[in-house]
């Protein structure tokens, strides 16, 4: 496992592909094993990994292509090829706002380009005639069909650069929820906490405290020291 001061000391824009999520093993399993105590619903005191054979921490789960437990286990990645889980989660989330501010700097330019088309070439106070030939002042649907006709390319990706911004957005906008609830994507999709209509989230401690979490992940010894 990357060291814990390395990962708080990286900056680099790759370190979710990279670092470490918290991959547990025998030797570095006590560092975790107490970091959060157990729901008895989705994590069970003494269950044990079948497939490497570590006790299994709260909130921890085994993923089959890392081929790891991972403390604080998120999800796996195929995006960035990599577990997000207590180290990386903060890098990913990073990751995610840069991922969807350009997507939308990318949509504003584009837009703002098409715009200033319009605006110097006067087509909103043209006229044009229709199949019938009657002529009719430049509306909405005819600036789109010509600005498509004209730049296709352009207007395709903005159509396409448009929808990429709304589910790249929705998607940081439900991370940061978790991240502010303190819950992880395999706790908020486990079905095992809709089936106990009495489930609670016992790991939320307020919306700064779970943010500092996210900042400074949780193990063993740093619960110790509060
Ligand atoms: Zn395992
Ligand atoms: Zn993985």
């Amino acid at each position: 496992m990357v060291p814990y001061r390395t990962l708080m000391g990286s900056s680099d824009s790759t370190l979710p592909c990279f670092l470490s999520s918290g991959a547990i093993t025998k030797s570095n399993q006590a560092l975790f094993l107490h970091a959060y105590p157990y729901d008895g619903l989705m994590f069970e005191t003494g269950a044990e990994c079948v497939t490497c054979k570590v006790k299994k921490p709260a909130r921890s789960k085994h993923c089959g292509v890392c081929n790891d437990c991972v403390h604080r286990f998120d999800h796996h990645c195929i995006w960035v090829n990599n577990c997000v889980g207590a180290f990386n989660i903060k890098y990913f989330l990073a990751y995610l706002f840069t991922l969807t501010s350009m997507a939308f700097s990318i949509a504003g330019l584009t837009a703002a380009f098409l715009i200033q088309v319009v605006l110097l070439s006067n087509l909103m106070q043209g006229h044009y005639t229709d199949v019938h030939g009657e002529e009719h002042p430049v509306d909405a649907s005819f600036l789109i069909q010509h600005l498509f006709l004209t730049f296709p390319r352009i207007v395709f990706m903005l159509g396409f650069v448009v929808l990429l911004s709304i589910i790249l957005a929705s998607y940081f906008c439900f991370i940061l929820y978790l991240v502010m609830t303190n819950q992880m994507s395999n706790e908020w999709f486990k079905p095992s906490r809709f089936k106990h209509r009495s489930y609670r989230n016992i790991y939320s401690r307020g919306v700064w405290s779970n943010m500092v979490e996210i900042a400074r992940p949780l193990t063993s010894h740093i619960k110790k020291r509060r």
